[in-house]
């Protein structure tokens, strides 16, 4: 079955200057993402435009994705829309990686990506996008308050008794200690 992120990209190559917009809407099941923070029933949206030049294809726009996770501090239920960019340099042929390619991250900019066939698929390309623009640990609000340490209370809906006071980390040792004799002596 042909995907619909899988382009033929030869009239472009033909006709430098020319455009060409890929709007494509699939499920995310098709890229894999094995993340559970992505379902795999959501629709991603693609939005990409092609433009040919002598030397290759530039694709730049983006790819949405809906997430769900939980909130680092409060663990409640957070969602939102990843929105992954897309920008890659296409040519044909061999990848002209530049020869100082040793140091990855000052040459990932200028590397090119093969275009193999005629065709482009941007369901990697997709992928990556998608993944690194779902936060890792956020937030339901900048300010959430998070739970109590000591009872587990949500701050944010409720204010417990507990004394908020540092012990000395040194102290935990023997306070596990001392539980244990306890439940030895009972
Ligand atoms: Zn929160
Ligand atoms: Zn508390």
């Amino acid at each position: 079955m042909a995907s619909a992120l899988v382009v033929n990209v030869l009239d472009l190559l033909r006709r430098p200057g020319a455009k060409k917009a890929v709007t494509v809407v699939a499920k995310a099941d098709v890229f894999d993402f094995a993340d559970s923070r992505i379902n795999i029933g959501s629709d991603v949206e693609i939005d990409i435009e092609l433009e040919s030049s002598v030397s290759g294809l530039v694709a730049s726009g983006g790819a949405q994705v809906a997430w769900a996770s939980m909130c680092r501090r409060c663990l409640r239920p957070v969602e939102g829309v990843a929105d992954g960019e897309i920008d890659e340099v296409f040519a044909r042929g061999m990848p002209a990686r530049p020869v100082a390619a040793a140091s990855e991250h000052t040459s990932l900019e200028t590397e090119t990506e093969p275009i193999v066939g005629d065709q482009i698929d941007f369901t990697l390309l997709v992928r990556e996008a998608v993944l690194l623009a779902v936060p890792d640990a956020p937030l339901c609000r900048t300010d959430c308050p998070g739970l109590c340490p000591q009872c587990g209370a949500d701050r944010a809906s409720t204010t417990c008794s507990c004394v908020v006071e540092t012990r000395d980390p040194r102290w935990a040792a023997l306070d596990a200690l001392r539980g244990q004799l306890d439940d030895t002596v009972e």
